[in-house]
């Protein structure tokens, strides 16, 4: 009994009371059986809890009866449909408007326990929902239908443990990509969109009110085809009457639609990690990456940007379209040109210049920074860290010599870029058919409008979002024994530190004392945001976009007086990520679900995949980019993460494009060195007796069976070659073998010998945690 899929209503002490109910009645992990077969979910009318059933729910009829508060609907066989061998299973499936399925006669939804009278229909008809459906895998967490035994391990670990699935797995049109991290993207983003939809607080004082109005904004297409292109005009005005070049640079607001040469960010200060500071660097391009302005095998999309560019200025009603769109193109490529690489920009030592704003004026003079400043609200900053101090430079000057008309250009594209998806569907179409199409290979745009929604709001109010999502989906118990098992891999790493043959007492006493100021959080932050005091519309989405915007930027801003927040989070719950910050290792709520943590699996496939989250975040705060170590052992951790670029460089995902050793270094080290904490937790939390039960595979083939399964991935050439230029992650089947080829305990696990394609010399292994 162990996740609840609740739908929970505005406050939380209404669903904290539902979990308690759920906890006795409901299954355990979420995910769904792709049949759509079992299906169950809790939702709130006003403040009474109802419970939706769909065939066969696990829950027994005295379960029910003894739960006078629950009204129990039935579509088909309750109460004979119990079945007690379900393992995940999960939320509702409305294929219909709730209105018309409960009014339906065929489905004689059967009312079980009715505790009290209160009427349903008196709701507003929700939408229809989407069924979650995660799938189900396997009986032990893993699900060994996606295997080609066919395959030796040694030959390919990926294809062996993943073949079959990527056979049979298709893309679907609107997706870049299949694998667990979309699955789970998609997964939280259709729970979000079930508390969107029935959330029924319309408070403007209160921020689950405003969710609940930026979500009818976002979901109003009637007000927002009828708006058309209006919305823009006000803020495309002011590009327009812009007469100077300190006009533009006031108009390159961090926190609008508008695009900035340079970046702002206020983030914690690398050298006085207790407070913030306002960092300066080179600013986003219009493609993803330089590679795209730059190299040769990008000219076909670099040619099609450059008819997007057009159309959406035809769009913005611009002058003169087609050849302010390749003046504009041509000024991108000059910025591309003098922006730093993505290996550089990886590089910490590199990137902290901290100087007055008169040094910066002195450094770069082509460019009116107090005006910069002033349109950011940071006229009274004095204290400024450069990062990519010598693009900073050259951008300074080309900003000088570039003419002012298209420099408006320039903006009046970017900004109508920015804006179109809160635009009506004129401008979605146009960005869908470059960016979704063109350049990641999409065959069709989302067919439903709510996951912009999702985004949007995980964006703008995510803090609130994820108080209601956590509300309704995180039970303590899932976070206790995830917190077992980060307690168990971060022991393994002191053991580690306290052996490592190759760093020396003085690096080895600093990193002991590095891990014990490191914190681990669990699920969601100690304290929640407040959006007090923002004003929002359902009327007006581009608007209250903006105003939420600027509401966040002011907040920032205002954090500079302040002491650095570890609850200020920058993914929120509902975001199935994690990462770390300033010795804070972050791992959202969302991310704590099947395929990376199941409840009912082994602990070994468990220990392979949240297990190895857990470790590769735990060796960050420890890599090359901090200045804590000898420089001898700067210099031992250099060369034996040497090898491993050298490793992943010789890989070719595509025919002819290989891995970047040195931009995917760090990650490449973490997934090394995380998966070797995981293992070593996992062998020391594990008794005799299980290790000895005779299952179909061993507990060591688990463990990385179950770190392979959350590597099944499959994507798009196009997506692929745009990763690889710029990603700093490798590819999946990379992140798996490149990783399982260094450690002795898989070639044991799967009896790996000389002559197998994986096959490296115990002495070019590389280790390093
Ligand atoms: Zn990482």
């Amino acid at each position: 009994m162990k996740d609840i899929p609740t739908l929970a209503n505005p406050t939380i002490s209404q669903s904290a009371r539902m979990r308690r109910l759920g906890d006795k009645v409901l299954g355990p992990e979420m995910g769904l059986d792709n049949g759509g077969a079992m299906t169950h979910s809790i939702r709130f009318a006003q403040t009474r809890p109802i419970v939706f059933v769909a065939n066969q729910p696990r829950w027994s009829q005295r379960d029910i009866n003894s739960h006078k508060r629950l009204l129990v609907f039935s579509m088909s066989t309750l109460p004979c449909g119990f079945s007690a061998d379900v393992q995940e299973e999960v939320i509702l499936k409305f294929t219909k408007p709730m209105k018309r399925v409960l009014h339906r006669k065929p489905f004689a939804i059967a009312v079980i326990v009715v505790s009290s009278a209160f009427s349903l229909l008196a709701q507003r008809p929700m939408s229809p929902l989407v069924a979650v459906t995660s799938p189900r895998h396997g009986t032990w967490g893993f699900d060994p239908r996606g295997m080609d035994p066919s395959v030796k391990p040694g030959d390919d670990f990926f294809s062996y443990a993943n073949g079959a699935w990527i056979r049979k797995t298709n893309i679907p049109p609107d997706q870049t990509s299949v694998g667990p991290f979309s699955d789970l993207r998609r997964l939280c983003a259709e729970q979000v969109h079930l508390l969107l939809e029935t959330t029924q607080d319309n408070r403007s004082d209160s921020d689950e009110g405003r969710v609940h109005t930026l979500y009818q904004a976002f979901m109003d297409d009637s007000s927002i085809e009828q708006a058309g292109a209006h919305p823009l005009q006000s803020d495309l005005q002011l590009v327009r009457k812009v007469g100077n070049r300190a006009d533009v640079a006031r108009l390159m607001k961090r926190h609008g639609f508008e695009a900035s040469l340079f970046d702002l960010e206020i983030e914690k200060d690398e050298k006085h990690p207790d407070r913030y500071a306002v960092h300066l660097g080179q600013g986003d391009l219009g493609l993803p990456n330089r590679d795209l302005y730059l190299d040769a095998q990008f000219t076909d999309k670099k040619r099609l940007y450059k008819a997007y560019v057009a159309e959406m200025l035809r769009l913005a009603k611009w002058p003169n379209a087609n050849k302010s769109a390749t003046a504009v193109v041509a000024f991108e490529s000059l910025i591309a040109q003098a922006s730093w690489r993505g290996e550089d920009l990886r590089d910490n030592s590199k990137s902290y210049h901290s100087m007055s704003l008169a040094n910066l004026r002195r450094m770069a003079p082509m460019f009116p920074w107090a005006d910069f400043m002033a349109g950011d609200h940071l006229s009274e900053n004095d204290f400024l860290i450069v990062t990519t101090d010598t693009s900073v430079v050259k951008l300074a000057e080309l900003y000088g010599s570039t003419p002012l008309s298209t420099l408006k250009a320039w903006e009046a594209f970017r900004m109508t870029d920015a804006a179109a998806p809160y635009l009506s569907n004129d401008f979605r179409q146009a960005r869908f058919a470059f960016r979704g199409n063109a350049l990641n290979g999409l065959e069709a745009p989302p067919s439903e409008r709510w996951p912009g929604a999702v985004s949007l709001l995980n964006a703008l109010m995510g803090s609130t979002v994820g108080k209601m999502y956590v509300a309704a989906y995180f039970p303590a118990e899932r976070k206790m024994a995830v917190q077992a098992i980060a307690d168990s891999v971060m022991q393994a790493l002191r053991s580690d530190l306290a052996q490592l043959t190759w760093m020396d007492p003085i690096t080895r006493a600093k990193s002991l004392r590095k891990l014990d100021d490191i914190a681990v959080q669990m699920g969601y932050p100690d304290h929640w945001r407040s959006y007090a005091g923002v004003n929002l519309n359902k009327q007006t989405l581009y608007k209250d976009v903006e105003t939420l915007r600027n509401h966040n930027w002011n907040y920032q801003v205002s954090q500079l007086k302040m002491a650095w927040n570890k609850n200020d989070w920058r993914f929120w719950p509902q975001e199935p990520v994690a990462y770390t910050e300033n010795g804070q290792l972050i791992f959202p709520a969302g991310m704590l679900q099947a395929p990376f943590f199941t409840a009912q699996a082994d602990a070994a496939v468990n220990y392979g995949s949240i297990g190895h989250v857990i470790g590769h975040e735990l060796t960050h705060p420890f890599d090359d980019r901090g200045d804590w170590w000898t420089p001898e052992d700067r210099q031992r951790f250099k060369e034996r993460s040497a090898r491993l670029a050298k490793q992943y460089s010789a890989m070719e995902p595509l025919p002819g494009v290989h891995i970047k050793g040195e931009l995917t270094l760090i990650e490449n080290v973490a997934d090394l060195g995380g998966l070797s904490l995981a293992y070593k937790a996992y062998r020391t939390t594990l008794s005799h007796d299980e290790d000895a039960v005779e299952r179909d595979f061993t507990r060591d083939q688990e463990f990385f069976l179950g770190y392979a399964q959350v590597c099944r991935e499959k994507e798009r050439p196009d997506s692929l070659r745009n990763r690889l230029a710029s990603e700093v992650h490798s590819p999946a089947a990379a992140r798996l073998n490149g990783v399982v080829q260094n450690m002795p305990e898989w070639y044991k696990a799967f009896n790996v010998n000389p002559g197998e394609r994986m096959y490296i010399v115990p002495d070019e292994r590389v280790a390093i945690w």
